[in-house]
């Protein structure tokens, strides 16, 4: 069993011909609700693979709040362990104009979640063969969680994202740190690569479609990424994260799972949408062929 605990959003899109300004008001054309934020994400890139995912985390008591439960159950997702708080689930507003995008995330929800229910979920984190979790919860929270997967022997994986929301005193607590370039240039400077030979097997670098890199203790790795034609590429961390969550809980070795991360999130970018394009097992497997 994977345990996410992580991020649960509803993306508010809008897609317009050009971007309000100031006090200005205009017509959009068209306006989709779709599930996402960076744990649910995961989450369901991990269950379409077919592994045993349960989320810890937090919906609002809206509408929303009970839709993205629905959703993420219809995935196989085990959500008894996220709560429905009072107030607003967790939205992304996001504006697309001519190729360009404006985001607001407002954390709502997912803010709820304390160190207290943290600690109260202990025994269901030292029980799973796996945790992942992102920087959209509270750092306390996230902090804690780290450390009772670390005191009882769990691998854990920290998906640096967004990386504002790092800390250095993450670091001894996380078996896997999975940045991809942008956020491992904040995390580590320039030179990131100097840094992956402190965590050999253990920092993974995602390099879009260049594929992801590491140093496995005598040199650097680059495994290449799968080409392809890519029509959104929303998302395709996340589904890199599941997918290596996935692999590395079922007990392939380091370069494997990477390699089934980049086959997934490869697939993934075919596909409109963050969650629409994530694939399961039986594609992962062509694609690795
Ligand atoms: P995003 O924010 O778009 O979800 P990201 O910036 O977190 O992604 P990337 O490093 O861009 O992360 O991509 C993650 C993984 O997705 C890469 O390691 C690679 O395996 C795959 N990938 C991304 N873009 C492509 C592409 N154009 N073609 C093939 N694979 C891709």
């Amino acid at each position: 069993m994977i345990t996410v605990v992580g991020s649960i959003n509803m993306d508010l899109v809008i897609q317009t011909d050009h971007f309000p300004k100031q006090g200005e008001t205009t017509l959009g054309n068209l306006y989709t609700t779709v599930p996402g934020g960076k744990g649910a994400n995961q989450a369901v890139a991990a269950a379409r693979l077919g592994t045993a995912v349960q989320m810890i985390g937090a919906v609002g008591q809206d509408a929303f709040g009970t839709e993205l439960l629905t959703g993420l159950e219809a995935e196989g997702v085990q959500v008894q362990n996220v709560k429905q708080s009072e107030g607003a689930s967790g939205i992304a507003n996001i504006l697309l104009s001519q190729g360009d995008n404006r985001i607001i995330v407002v954390p709502g929800a997912n803010h709820s979640v304390t160190v207290e229910e943290i600690n109260a979920f202990a025994e269901k984190l030292a029980d799973s063969d796996l945790v992942i979790m992102q920087l959209e919860m509270p750092i306390p929270v996230i902090q804690r969680t780290l450390e009772i997967c670390h005191k009882n022997g769990v691998p854990a994986i920290l998906n640096p994202a967004p990386a504002s929301g790092f800390t250095a005193d993450f670091l001894p607590f996380c078996t896997y740190l999975t940045p991809n370039e942008t956020e491992a240039e904040e995390l580590f400077g320039g030179n990131w690569e100097k840094a992956l030979l402190d965590y050999p097997n253990r920092l993974v670098v995602t390099l879009g479609e260049k594929g992801a890199q590491f140093y496995d203790g005598e040199k650097h790795v680059i495994v290449e990424g799968f080409p392809t034609t890519a029509v959104d590429t929303t998302g395709a961390g996340d589904t890199f994260n599941g997918a290596l969550a996935a692999a590395l809980a079922e007990g392939q070795d380091f370069e494997a799972a990477v390699r089934f991360a980049n086959a997934a999130a490869s697939l993934s970018v075919e596909k409109f949408g963050a969650q629409g394009g994530m694939p399961d097992r039986k594609a992962v497997n062509e694609r690795l062929k």
